[in-house]
């Protein structure tokens, strides 16, 4: 808990531009925003990029399961487009590996 609030203070050193609802992965303002389940607000394409890799909050480190499902959900989606090149179709797979094995670890 403690770290938590060490985080979270350190966060908003960090990242001065939230108040100002700018996105803290790229740092610009936000016309549109997706909000993790902590409350921490950034652009849906770079919290998109961000979840294929991580299962946390860039911010807050706060697990949110809801949005990883949503995001595997969205490659699935996106998978089975027939337009897709061998290469993105193979991007869509490895992606959706990396999130498969993070939820896994999560859960252990
Ligand atoms: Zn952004
Ligand atoms: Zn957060």
């Amino acid at each position: 808990m403690k770290v938590l609030l060490i985080g979270a203070v350190l966060s908003a050193q960090i990242f001065p531009a939230m108040a100002n609802e700018n996105c803290a992965i790229c740092l610009a303002a936000m016309h549109n925003s997706k909000t993790l389940e902590c409350g921490h607000k950034f652009h849906p394409s770079c919290i998109g990029d961000w979840l294929a890799r991580n299962v946390n909050c860039p911010i807050c480190r706060d697990t949110d399961i809801t949005a990883m499902m949503e995001e595997i959900g969205k490659l699935v989606h996106e998978s089975q487009n027939p337009n897709l090149t061998p290469e993105q179709a193979q991007e869509i797979l490895d992606r959706l590996k990396l999130l498969q094995e993070q939820l896994q670890i999560n859960m252990q």
